[in-house]
């Protein structure tokens, strides 16, 4: 624990003492409070109003059942979350995750750090996040559309347009969001743009596919030139997870210039020397939903490796964790670290454990943390909801262009704090003060609500 402040101490220990079993959420409450000492000892106000006391709870959280028949008729009964956290700026935001591991914990450290990271994109958007730990694995499309009716049933009468606006995540494609649209309609009666990561042919945006790993190749070619003084140009890149955002991440790092080397999935991961071929990967991943294993099998010199982990003693000069949290630890980032690796850029939320993120801090590694790096999905979805209100549709360029544009001031907002709170360079600190700010001030004006 580092902090010391004594205002941010005690607010910490009331959140461990009133969520003592959720690891998750308290680890992202630790991360954003010690970076917030400085600020706080700056501005008086921040305590005299309960800022942190309110930001830490969230403003409501739902629990509900999700009962579903499976292609044998039997019954199936999953448990499911919306959490609204904080909805200072803007509608609560945030996607829906279906997978085994979600729990309330987990639904709440991602709608925590959704508040920062919606605020950063300078978009009006609040933090929300929801999920089942339905797995969606194996299961038929008619299994995956008889589970998100019934998740949509219930969660249908807490969301809308303008209160709440869902998206993907983990587990969430545009077939869930489809089926989850469809049953929304169905029993609102209502076509409003309460889903986003919908299908181009009912209001969905063009580029969302792309949003969250080119947007990552955006902010990190920000940390490349301003911290490393270089580019992808030439660069060896690994990139864990083999999903959205992995994908898409590898395709722009190659479009830059630089050698995707590896993917991963929770299996395992491909080790391709000559460079990854995307091809081949979206063939096995988009279309026949298979495993990476896949990949060596069907391209000649690529290896396969069990144990998804390994993937980080793959020598890099950038890694792009872009699978799950805390997938990348203290001894994975040692080992890239003495193997010269010069920038890390979290594509998924909360990749690197609380150790890791220490080591890159520690031995002066550029880090772009995950609620400024992988904002671009967050900031797609923002832009479509603005498209929906206007009944409009922008080309996949202009929403490109927006979206490089937004990452990149996402980029020079936490620097530019960084550097005047005296962390230069700390993106984790620069971050999550900018994203902060935001929120306090919003809150600040509206007072104690
Ligand atoms: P997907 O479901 O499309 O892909 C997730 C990928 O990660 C899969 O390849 C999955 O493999 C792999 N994976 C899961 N667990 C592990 C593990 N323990 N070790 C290695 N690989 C693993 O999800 P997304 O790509 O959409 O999301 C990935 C991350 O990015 C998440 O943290 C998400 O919250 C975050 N994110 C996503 C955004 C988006 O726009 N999609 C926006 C911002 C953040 P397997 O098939 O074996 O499960």
């Amino acid at each position: 624990m580092s902090l010391k402040n004594e205002y941010l101490l005690s607010v910490y220990e009331t959140v461990k003492k009133r969520n003592g079993n959720e690891p998750e959420f308290l680890q992202a409450v630790e991360e954003v409070l010690s970076s917030l000492e400085p600020v706080v000892e700056r501005r008086p106000e921040i305590q005299e109003k309960g800022i942190v006391e309110r930001l830490v709870e969230p403003e409501r959280m739902i629990q509900f059942r999700v009962p579903w028949v499976d292609d044998n008729g039997k019954t199936q009964v999953n448990r499911a979350f919306r959490v609204e956290f904080n909805s200072a700026i803007g509608p609560y935001k945030g996607g829906l995750r279906l997978h085994p591991t979600v729990n309330a914990s987990v639904i709440k450290f991602l709608g925590f750090e959704q508040i920062f990271k919606n605020a950063l994109t300078s978009l009006p958007m609040g933090g929300g996040k929801g999920g089942s730990d339905f797995d969606p694995k194996g299961k038929s499309d008619g299994e995956i559309m008889r589970f998100c009716q019934s998740f949509m049933t219930e969660l249908y009468r807490h969301i809308g347009p303008d209160t709440d606006v869902p998206a993907g995540d983990i587990g969430v494609g545009g077939r869930e969001i489809g089926f989850m649209f469809g049953q929304y309609k169905r029993l609102t009666n209502t076509f409003t743009g309460v889903l986003t990561g919908k299908g181009l042919e009912y209001g969905g945006s063009l580029f969302r596919t792309q949003a969250t790993g080119y947007g990552l190749c955006y902010y990190t070619q920000e940390m490349l030139k301003h911290l490393c003084n270089t580019s992808f140009e030439g660069k060896t890149v690994v990139v864990s997870g083999s999903g959205n955002v992995a994908i898409y991440a590898a395709q722009k790092a190659m479009e830059l210039g630089a050698k995707v080397v590896a993917l991963s999935d929770s299996s395992g991961y491909v080790y391709d020397k000559d460079g990854i071929k995307l091809d081949v990967v979206k063939q096995i991943k988009e279309v026949e939903r298979a495993r990476i294993s896949e990949y060596a099998n069907r391209v000649s010199g690529a290896e396969y490796f069990d144990n998804c982990r390994n993937i980080w003693s793959i020598p890099c000069d950038v890694a792009l964790p872009c699978a799950t949290q805390n997938e990348l630890d203290e001894e994975a980032a040692k080992t890239l670290i003495k193997n010269g690796v010069m920038c890390v850029a979290e594509g998924a939320n909360m990749p690197c454990t609380q150790e890791a993120v220490a080591q890159w801090i520690e031995n002066k590694i550029p880090f772009g943390p995950g609620k400024a790096a992988n904002a671009g999905g967050v900031a797609c979805s923002g832009l479509e909801m603005s498209q929906n209100s206007m009944r409009y549709s922008w080309t996949f360029e202009e929403v490109d262009e927006k979206i490089h544009g937004i990452m990149k001031n996402i980029f020079a907002n936490g620097y530019a704090a960084s550097k005047e709170y005296g962390f230069d360079g700390n993106m984790v600190i620069g971050s999550n003060i900018a994203g902060f700010s935001k929120v306090c001030d919003a809150m600040l004006a509206q007072g104690i609500v």
